[in-house]
């Protein structure tokens, strides 16, 4: 308990400074190793009503686990209000995340209040959200028809008894695939599945999913378990690392490489080639090596906590407190000067150190929880 009580006071951080001359915002802020800043992360809420194993494990998230109380949450207003900003200064997607984000009251007034920002393109924003699909066949109609495009769906294995020694809650496979039927049925596509892989827990299971999912509009990406947090007892020799996956795969269901969507796409995208190599039809499988392969070079992602802190990196061991910009009256032009210049001091590549140096790197035991800021 002592120890929790630590990490959430080490996490803590005064109001950014506001700098003496304001600005405003022209949307194309660059950082320390020349990154834009495109996507944004909110974390609607730190709670889940599951316990994955590699996320909130039960030992440490138990009945004693100070969440945050409902007062310290962003309101939908500042969240709305802090997209703009963040929208001003070149952000074209934002993800809903957590915790858990359908466990968020009323989070389709959220989603019909950001569904309704413009790009500064005057686009539409990319408006996605990430959930474990346990409310999802309840709420998919009402998040599409308050306006969210579609949903990526975490599911870490087919075989029931390996879901749930993952998800540490008996929550079934069937339920999460009757999520995902409900989604694509009411248009929330494309949708991705996430897989997390973890070594010895549910590798045997990358197989059966790329079975699974193969000849569906489907797209399964698989996520090397990261040492995200501090909680999860993270250990390199359970990391299977993506080009593992991909020989797996590849000794029964022939693959080729294609080429990224865009410049800097986290994921890296193969598709099965058809006996006859067509490769039509057969879909596509994504790889997303955040330990074996960083890809901090192209980081152009900011997150926001639950309780409105900034952090420029997942690995974050603390972040920039906007709420506190909020609460004490400071107007758009403040905020978004402020938002300028952390943007533009930023030089994390927490990964890239990793990967460079994996049994050097000195490990913080600071770092913020995965659930706190969302994945
Ligand atoms: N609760 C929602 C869910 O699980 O989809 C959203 C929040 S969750 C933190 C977001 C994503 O982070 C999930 O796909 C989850 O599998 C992934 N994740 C959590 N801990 C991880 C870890 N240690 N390594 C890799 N991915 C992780
Ligand atoms: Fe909850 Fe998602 Fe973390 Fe699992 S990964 S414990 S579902 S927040
Ligand atoms: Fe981005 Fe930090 Fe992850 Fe690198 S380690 S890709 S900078 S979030």
């Amino acid at each position: 308990m002592a120890e929790k009580i630590i990490m959430m006071a080490q996490q803590r951080r005064g109001a950014p400074a506001i700098p003496a001359i304001l600005e405003a915002p022209t949307g194309l802020l660059s950082d320390q190793l020349a990154r834009p800043l495109h996507d944004l992360r909110i974390s609607v809420t730190d709670r889940c009503n599951f316990r994955c194993v590699y996320c909130m494990p039960k030992a440490v998230f138990d009945n004693d686990y100070q969440y945050l109380p409902h007062t310290s949450l962003l309101s939908f207003e500042e969240i709305t209000r802090l997209a703009k900003t963040f929208i001003a200064h070149g952000v074209e997607k934002i993800r809903l995340t957590g915790g858990e984000p359908l466990l968020r009251k009323n989070l389709e007034r959220l989603i019909g209040m950001l569904a309704e920002l413009k790009t500064i393109d005057g686009k539409p924003l990319d408006l996605t959200l990430t959930t474990n699909a346990s409310l999802l066949a309840r709420k998919a109609q009402s998040l599409k028809d308050a306006g969210l495009q579609r949903v990526t769906v975490s599911l870490d294995a087919l075989d029931n008894a390996t879901f749930q020694r993952m998800n540490d809650v008996d929550f079934s496979v069937d339920d999460v695939l009757k999520g995902i039927d409900v989604a694509h049925q009411v248009g929330l596509g494309p949708i991705k599945i996430n897989m997390v892989v973890k070594g010895g827990m549910n590798d045997d299971q990358i197989l059966p999913m790329a079975r699974h999912f193969r000849n569906t509009p489907f797209i399964l990406r698989f996520i090397e378990y990261m040492d995200v947090g501090a909680s999860n007892g993270w250990k390199m020799d359970e990391v299977i690392p993506s080009a593992e996956v991909v020989r797996r795969i590849q000794a029964e269901m022939a693959l080729e490489p294609v080429a990224a969507n865009y410049a800097g796409e986290t994921a890296a995208r193969w598709r099965y080639v058809d006996n006859d190599g067509a490769g039509a039809g057969a879909g596509e499988i994504g790889l997303i090596s955040s330990v074996t392969q960083a890809f901090c070079a192209n980081c152009s992602r900011a997150r926001l906590s639950t309780e409105g802190k900034l952090y420029t990196c997942l690995f974050a061991t603390s972040g920039h407190d906007l709420r506190a910009l909020l609460r004490e009256g400071r107007s758009d032009e403040e905020i978004s000067t402020v938002l300028a210049h952390l943007w533009r001091a930023r030089g994390d590549r927490y990964s890239e150190l990793r990967t460079n140096n994996t049994d050097g790197l000195p490990r913080s035991a600071n770092k913020v929880e995965m659930s706190y800021i969302g994945g």
